[in-house]
């Protein structure tokens, strides 16, 4: 075929945690890796950019340069009334603004040698039994292992018959300025806000950035009306309505996990958004993007060099590692999100729930371990 480059070991679609997660092992593991994206990087990616503790974690290289904010003030309310607040010792959410975090990864894999062409659409994968053939609007590439990082919409995912039917929630999000002297940024710094019961099935946010605020709902259900009502409705009961500007108002899905599907073919594989890996409570996604990034990094490191492809060992380890938790989330999440008056009381009552919870965020404990103690 003409115009098409062969050189790759691996071809990465999409520049999100994931996929620069996984590009970083790969070639500090010397693999030849080519990063697809679509967009010309560094580019704004509509999120709230809360790193967790545990994200915070993983991350191999230091990101003090592009931190926004720390938070070590977690503010928990639900139903607009009952209150609840942690201080933790460490910064339970790192902020980010995500063109500067996932454009850092990116180069810091550069750095060991990955290949990046953006502004680059991928139009079709093609898996063929000795290799795949990617189509983008600037040639094709061929490559030994093809890996969807392509967010929550994949084409990968869709082109390799993986993930016919995911389950999805929707969020909307605004980057709030002030807009006069009135406005007051301090009172947010250093705390996280998180408004459960603003939104059906879900939660509100105000995360402190360096010179803003990024303001949103997101709620479990697959569609619902009028979420800019929802969102309007949330900044003037947050007093955010008056003397602050909204701008970049968009709207996004989530994937919501804990569903034990495929995860791979024999030469193909998903990570991060791609293959479902969300939060079924929070909607928390840069974590499992990562930690995916890396699980597939290693497995298939470890294939090339036995010269033998076993991709199922990818999907059996974020089953056990990623997916076995979110199903005790997605239990939780019912009982949370159905709320009658006697879960609500129960929750108000009692500390013991949203202890638990600041605990899971943290990183401190698992959705299984909260399950089991509540
Ligand atoms: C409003 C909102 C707020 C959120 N807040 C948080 C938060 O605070 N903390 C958190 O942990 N998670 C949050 N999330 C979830 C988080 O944003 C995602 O889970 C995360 O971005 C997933 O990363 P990813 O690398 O899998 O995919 P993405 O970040 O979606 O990256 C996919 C990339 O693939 C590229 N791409 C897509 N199709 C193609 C193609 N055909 N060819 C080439 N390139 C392509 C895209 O341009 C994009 O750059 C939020 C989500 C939303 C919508």
């Amino acid at each position: 075929m003409n115009n098409t480059y062969t050189d790759y070991d691996v071809i990465i679609v999409g520049t999100g945690p994931a996929g620069g997660m996984c590009a970083y092992e790969l070639s500090k593991r010397n693999l030849r890796v080519l990063l697809l994206e679509k967009e010309k990087l560094p580019r704004y990616k509509v999120c709230a950019g809360g790193l967790t503790k545990k994200a915070v974690d993983i991350l191999p290289e230091d990101i003090r340069d592009i931190a926004e904010n720390y938070t070590f003030n977690t503010h928990l309310t639900l139903n607009h009334r009952w209150r609840f607040a942690k201080t933790t010792s460490f910064p339970i959410v790192t902020m980010v603004m995500r063109d500067k975090f996932d454009y850092f990864l990116v180069q810091k894999s550069q750095a060991y040698g990955a290949s990046l062409l953006d502004q680059t659409r991928v139009n079709s994968v093609e898996e063929f039994p000795d290799y795949v053939l990617v189509t983008t609007e600037k040639g094709n590439f061929k490559s030994k292992v093809i890996i969807g990082a392509d967010g929550v919409t994949s084409l990968v995912a869709r082109s390799l018959g993986l993930r016919k039917k995911p389950k999805l929630g929707v969020a909307l999000e605004g980057e709030i300025f002030p807009n006069n002297d009135s406005a007051n940024l301090s009172i947010y710094d250093g705390s996280l806000q998180l408004d459960f019961n603003v939104i059906p099935k879900g939660y509100g946010w105000i995360f402190p950035k360096r010179d803003h605020l990024s303001v949103g709902v997101f709620t479990t259900l697959p569609r619902i009306k009028e979420i800019k009502r929802y969102f309007s409705f949330y900044l003037e009961r947050k007093g955010l309505a008056k003397n602050y500007i909204c701008c970049s108002l968009v709207g996004h899905q989530i994937p919501i996990g804990g569903r034990d599907e495929i995860l791979n073919t024999k030469r193909g594989l998903l990570i991060g958004d791609a293959a479902g890996l969300a939060d079924p409570i929070t909607g928390e996604g840069i974590y499992f993007g990562l930690r995916s990034g890396q699980i597939a990094a290693k497995v298939i490191a470890q294939s090339l060099t036995r010269d033998c492809l076993l991709l199922d060992e990818y999907t059996q380890k974020v089953r056990n590692e990623i997916i076995a938790d979110f199903k005790f989330a997605s239990y939780i999440a019912k009982f949370f999100y159905n709320l009658s008056f006697f879960t609500y009381n129960l929750v108000r009552k009692t500390n013991k729930f949203s202890e638990a919870f600041v605990r899971v965020v943290a990183g401190e404990q698992s959705y299984s371990d909260m399950f089991k103690n509540i």
